[in-house]
């Protein structure tokens, strides 16, 4: 059997500033990874492609490599790039017998809301009896086009992400046994009218962590795949928000039982996925006290307004600015994204004293507030490529590009500043850069939850700090034009806690 393989992934913040056209796809190279050389990238890595090839070469199926297009969080896709990445994967699905595809499940361009919802109804259009399986991100908003176009679709269990491979692992097996006759999936989707917040989704806490244990639980005991997706609350599209998707072998009535029961329980617990933010000096005095506490590491200042992984900007300077007023020592930051101060660095050389206007450049005109640069006198104390490869469960094995980049020293204070944006999760990012990240007093980081898989274990404290973004956690700051209504938390004012899910729609309607 000849399978093709490819991957568009992308989250969408459609609040973001940050353009994503093919480049970004592309991860530094001159266009996005296909063939062998995706194949030979992506085998055996942490990732969603390495789990679809793992269990494409174990069935003995002939694998056939698309486009391995994938593009850090940002703002909506660009037509052509959009267009140029369908193609490639509807020209693939015309050779093969079968799909495995990666896709993040919350896409807009800028001509569809529903991007991966559209590259398969084009594939479905084209080709309608090849059979289809998707693997998602947590963070996909779902929608029926999606799930009415494909056979098998199934997402993480894990925030941060560390199951992306077993979750196409167990996605690509539940399609083989299909293929095979071992079993009839079909599939139920349904949602809740919820937009949790992201700091609120991590399951190391409640109830996200109960709720993807109960899908393990159901997987593990009557279903094939139980996915319950979180959602992606900083898309304004109208199926933004909380669902799930369970797949069972034939038995209709359970698999949407089951996806009722998650969706009860989450909306029952929905007061918990509110996130209520302090002010910013109060945090930095929490952080103070937090470093002359008993423990060992470093104490982490969350800038988590302005987290790459959700389409920050990775370049607000509010929090920082905060760190220096309040005269915070030996603080290693990770990072700013400023490809002209790490150019201006470059010229200057290792070893030279440079004042450069540090980020606040990207406008972020769905926002009232504006991030101003930062004006910093420092030493230019290193200069990189900006590679590495990946160590933590989250893509362990794969090369991440920051770009050009360069360290600057402003007293005790070393700032990472990068070309290309990425998330720091993974403590190589500093070390990478010279930095020893457990050695430091204070780390601070652009993330919101990802961090947790490398840096909570060598922290002392985490202390959360609500700066300047385009990621806030204050729906109060963005205006929400598309998505569905009600939805809570945007309209909560009428409804107690004993309503139910429908009695929530029918109240507000
Ligand atoms: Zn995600």
């Amino acid at each position: 059997m000849k399978v093709g393989i490819a991957m568009m992934s992308h989250e969408t913040n459609t609040f973001s500033p940050v353009i994503t056209d093919l480049d970004r796809f592309s991860g530094g190279r001159p266009e996005p990874l296909s063939g062998e050389a995706a194949l030979e990238t992506y085998r055996n890595t942490a990732s969603c492609l390495g789990g679809f090839i793992k269990v494409a070469t174990e069935r003995g199926a002939d694998i056939v490599h698309g486009i391995a297009a994938a593009a850090a969080p940002s703002g909506r896709a660009e037509n052509d790039a959009y267009e140029y990445i369908c193609e490639n994967i509807t020209t693939l699905s015309a050779r093969v017998d079968g799909l495995l595809l990666v896709l993040h499940g919350a896409m807009a361009t800028r001509k569809y809301d529903d991007g991966e919802g559209e590259l398969l109804r084009r594939i479905r259009q084209l080709h309608p009896d090849l059979p289809i399986c998707v693997a998602l991100d947590m963070h996909a908003n779902v929608t029926s086009t999606m799930v009415s176009n494909c056979d098998v679709l199934a997402g993480y269990h894990s925030y941060p992400h560390i199951d992306m491979d077993s979750t196409a692992e167990r996605a690509a097996n539940i399609f083989f046994n299909w293929l095979e006759g071992k079993c009839k999936p079909v599939m139920k989707w349904a949602t809740a009218p919820m937009l949790p917040h992201v700091m609120r989704q991590g399951t190391d806490d409640f109830p996200n962590k109960q709720l993807q244990q109960r899908a393990i639980e159901l997987e593990d005991s009557s279903c094939l795949a139980v996915s319950f997706f979180t959602g992606f609350p900083h898309a304004d599209i109208h199926d933004a928000g909380v669902s799930a998707v369970v797949i069972t072998d034939g038995d209709q009535d359970h698999a949407k039982n089951c996806a009722d029961e998650l969706l009860d329980f989450a909306w029952q617990e929905r007061s918990h996925f509110v996130y209520q933010a302090e002010e910013l000096p109060v945090s930095l005095d929490r952080a103070r006290q937090a470093r002359e506490n008993e423990g060992s590491g470093p104490v982490i200042i969350l800038d988590h307004y302005d987290n790459t992984a959700s389409g920050g900007t990775m370049d607000t300077t509010e929090v920082l600015a905060a760190v220096i007023n309040a005269k915070l020592e030996d603080v290693a930051v990770f990072g700013f994204y400023d490809p002209d101060a790490v150019e201006q660095m470059i010229r200057a050389g290792v070893g030279a004293t440079v004042t450069v206007e540090l980020g606040g450049k990207l406008p972020m005109p769905a926002l009232d507030t504006q991030s101003k640069p930062l004006k910093l006198t420092g030493e230019v104390k290193l200069i990189s490529n900006g590679k590495f490869k990946a160590r933590v469960a989250m893509s362990r094995g794969l090369t991440i590009n920051m770009g050009l980049s360069a360290v600057l020293s402003v007293g005790t204070i070393d700032i990472a500043i990068i070309s290309r944006h990425i998330e720091p999760y993974d403590p190589e990012c500093f070390r990478a850069l010279g930095m020893e990240p457990t050695q430091r007093s204070y780390l601070m980081l652009k993330s919101r939850i990802h961090y947790r898989v490398g840096f909570k274990p060598i922290a002392k404290a985490i202390i959360e700090c609500a700066g300047c973004g385009v990621c806030t956690s204050d729906y109060n700051q963005l205006v929400f034009e598309s998505v569905r209504r009600p939805i809570y938390p945007l309209d909560h004012a009428e409804s107690g806690h004993n309503t139910s899910r429908d009695e929530f729609i029918n109240l507000q309607s």
